[in-house]
Parts: C-alpha cells; structure tokens; sequence
C-alpha cells in the first residue's frame, strides 16, 4: 500500500530525540528556542513562536492578532483548522472561493467582496492559505490590505520551504504573520507541532504568553509591585500548547533535510506531469511567481461526476494507492452549517471537492512507486469510464 504521504525519519533524527531524553529538560529546556532560532532563520523572520500543533498556532496567533468579534476572512478550500483557529479566539468567520485553476483563494474574488461590504462588514484579517504548498499572491494580496485595512496571517501549513517573489514563505514580508504545522504529513515533521513567524516583537510576545497559560515570569511586566522572588503573573488567558524539546530535538535535525525534501517533492511532482499527460486529468499548475513547496500532488479529474471520482478512489485503494480528498469545503461541515453556510455559498470549492484526488507525494515516494501509480490511476480511470 503506498500511502498519499509519509514522514521520513533518518537516523540522525532518532540520536538527536534521545539525546535529549537523556538530558534533564523533557520540556522548556534550550532545544525549543534553538529549534524557533533556526526555523527564524530559515524563512528570515524575526521571530519564531513554537507551539504543540499548527492548529494551536492558528489559536495564539488569532488571539494575538484579533479583539473578540472581529471578522476573519479564509478559505474554504482548506483543513477545518484554518476557520477554527479564529473562531476559537472570538471572531466571526466567513469565507470568500477559490480559483478555479488554482485552488487558492480567489484575490479578484476577495477584492470585489471587499468592495461589496459596508465598512463594518469588512474583515479585521485575511487568513490566506497556501494551498497544496503554493503561497498566494502576496503582493496583490498586501495591495487589498492596505487599501482596506486588514491584516493577514498566512496559513501555510503547506508551504514550508516554499517561496513567493524569492522570498521564503514566513518572511512575513507581506503578512503580519505565518503559521506552520508539523503534522508528519508535511514538509518537515516534529510528530505533533507548529509554529507562528512575524516580524513584530509585542505579537511574538503576546503568542508566548498565550501558548503558556497566559503567564510572563518578566518581573518588568507584573501589573503588581514588591513580588516574592517565586511570583509570576497570568494576565490574559491562554492554555499549554507548548512544544516537548524532544519535539523540538527532531523539528532541528528535519530542517536541515528541509530543502532536500522540497526538491524531491517537486522532482516527483515533474514526473508525474509527465507520466499523466495522456490522462483525462489535469495535475493543478503551479501559479507565476511561485516555488512550491509541493505538499500535495492534486490532480483533477475532466469531465467526472462525483460518482466516478468515488470509483477512481477506490479502484486506485484496492490496487494499492492512497489518496485524498483536499478538501471537504469546510463551510459544509455539519458545525459550519449550523452557523449558516450553505454548500453553493462557495460553488467554486464544492466543484473543486467533487472533482480533485491528492495522490501519492513524499520524499520517499521511489520512480517504480511513482509508475505503480500511472498504472493504478490508467485502471481506476478506465474503471470509472473516464478514459
Ligand atoms: C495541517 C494543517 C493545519 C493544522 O495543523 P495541525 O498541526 O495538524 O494542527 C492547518 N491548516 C492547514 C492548511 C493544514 O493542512
């Protein structure tokens, strides 16, 4: 079976984990800055904020971000977490489609929008996602922002070690703000992590206070005077989403294999554009400007009902191929219906959902794997009557 993802754990991830099982610091010990150091480095952030998943930082960086009751704008063509995130800091949720071609949120959609609400209907932030390891458009993006005021936190849970114009993704050059995740099935994992890049000093120190109960131990920050030496102060309230330095042990050692595995992703992703070209199906191009991280190998299918995507799904499972669906618009979730979405709110990301498969994509994925996979796709196409 070979899965739509997989980690790669080397040996050297392994020696650095229990190198610090052997220490005394399972947790808020010097491996977590160090792991934040370098991933600061990596993008050019000033500042790096770990934290226990890529939905915690979506939290902290929300909560930082954010006054209970603003309005947050993302994409539906997305994990659940991207919306979730927000809504746990207080705001209001609403989405704006996708491009079609793309998969990314809609800028054109989002500037006509923008243009539509009355003031007060307009968003505080624009939670931009960078689908399939593709960032936005960045610039057009900053342009909408600064003509209407709103700050951007990108999600780019997908994107790490991608770039946009150059840039690394979480330059936070255009942004307020970065997050990313380091679930194994993303470019580089910690088992259960995240992490919020920024360049502005009072939101990284607010992110660290939120991820840990909501307490500084500054003595130059307590609200009260003439404190016994042990005091520390809770002054907002937050939760533990902290990073184990274990975690953080393996966050240091899998950077550096970081643009290695970013090459091969998008080696085999150049394969498959080659090995499909004389499929009914289109594997989604990468936008202008862009150097993906190559997260996803989404292909579309041409011309297919729902039920013929479900066919190739199983016929590719029952010959030994994963997949995926990304996404089920998260506006139709039974909780997001409830708050009064409805499916063709976003037609773009409901045909989107009818119509994609994400299909195998890792480092580890060798050349014979990758021709298993033509085979099993030529079957499941012929299969569903689509060839
Ligand atoms: C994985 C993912 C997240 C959440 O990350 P976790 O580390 O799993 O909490 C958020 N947004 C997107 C787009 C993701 O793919």
């Amino acid at each position: 079976m070979i899965p739509y993802s997989c980690q790669f754990i080397g040996e050297e991830d392994i020696e650095a984990v229990v190198e610090v099982m052997r220490g005394d610091r399972l947790t808020q010990g010097e491996t977590v800055p160090a792991f934040e150091e370098a991933v600061a480095q990596k993008v050019g952030a000033s500042y790096a904020v770990a934290c226990s998943s890529g939905t915690a930082a979506l939290h902290i960086a929300c909560a930082a971000l954010l006054e209970p009751g603003d309005i947050v704008w993302t994409s539906p063509n997305s994990f659940l977490a991207s919306a979730n995130g927000p809504l746990m800091a207080g705001a209001e949720v609403d989405f704006v489609d996708i491009d079609p071609d793309t998969g990314l949120m809609d800028l054109v959609e989002l500037g006509r929008r923008l243009e539509a609400a009355p003031a007060n209907e307009r968003p505080a932030l624009v939670i931009p996602v960078h689908y399939a390891g593709a960032s936005v458009d960045m610039k057009h993006l900053e342009a909408l922002a600064d003509a209407y005021d709103f700050g951007v936190l990108e999600d780019a849970a997908h994107a790490l070690g991608g770039r946009f114009l150059d840039e690394p993704v979480g330059s936070c050059k255009w942004s307020n703000g970065c997050i990313f995740s380091f679930h194994p099935v993303k470019s580089i994992t910690t088992g259960e992590g995240g992490m919020v890049t920024t360049n502005n000093w009072a939101m990284a120190q607010a992110m660290r206070e939120l991820r840990n109960h909501g307490v500084t131990r500054e003595r130059d920050k307590f609200k009260r005077n003439n404190q016994p030496p042990w005091a520390y102060e809770m002054q907002s309230l937050g939760n533990n989403y902290r990073m184990t330095d274990m975690q953080a042990a393996l966050g240091i050692t899998q950077l550096k294999k970081l643009d290695g595995f970013v090459a091969a992703r998008n080696e085999i992703l150049e394969t498959y554009r080659v090995l499909f070209a004389d499929l009914p199906v289109r594997v989604i191009p990468v936008p202008p400007n862009v150097y993906s991280a190559a997260h996803l190998a989404v292909i579309r299918l041409q011309e297919a009902s729902p039920e013929q995507q479900q066919t190739v799904y199983e016929v590719l499972l029952a010959n030994g191929v994963g997949s995926q669906v990304h996404y089920i618009p998260i506006h139709t979730q039974p909780y997001y219906e409830r708050l009064g979405f409805m499916p063709y709110d976003f037609p773009n990301s409901v045909q989107w959902a009818e119509s994609v498969l994400s299909l195998p994509l890792y480092p580890l994925l060798r050349d014979d794997m990758q021709y298993q996979v033509r085979k099993a796709l030529c079957v499941a196409l012929d299969e569903a009557g689509l060839a």
